[in-house]
């Protein structure tokens, strides 16, 4: 692949990510609903495509990222970024919105005396 075309590859696939990120934080619910059914399986199979072909091989080697001279140990960098972002930080469970925007507890020495009373 010559080196615009290769450009042009990234800057699209840059410019997708970016429609998304705006899709995700300014869409309306209904719109967001439509984007999810159609984008969440085009993103989870390309993850799925781009890992498969880091899957270790026997020797416990990433073949993609390994070349004949350098051997790269598995997890590579593209296994480590998935579960940074999938598992790690992505996907983490997070409370409603109304609650992560609730000011801290008020009271908080008396909710420790009434903790300490139970005993
Ligand atoms: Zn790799």
């Amino acid at each position: 692949m010559d080196e615009i075309l290769g450009q042009v590859l990234r800057n699209a696939v840059w410019e997708r990510l970016d429609l998304l990120s705006e899709l995700a934080s300014r869409a309306d619910a209904p719109s967001l609903l439509s984007v999810a059914r159609s984008e969440l399986p085009r993103l989870t199979e390309g993850w799925r495509a781009l890992l498969a072909a880091h899957e270790p091989d026997e020797r416990g080697n990433c073949p993609e990222c390994s070349s004949r001279w350098r051997q790269q140990k598995s997890p590579c960098s593209v296994w480590r970024a998935a579960y940074e972002h999938l598992v790690a930080g992505g996907l983490a469970p997070r409370p409603p919105r109304h609650l992560r925007s609730a000011p801290p507890t008020p009271e908080p020495i008396r909710s420790r005396r009434a903790v300490a009373g139970a005993h």
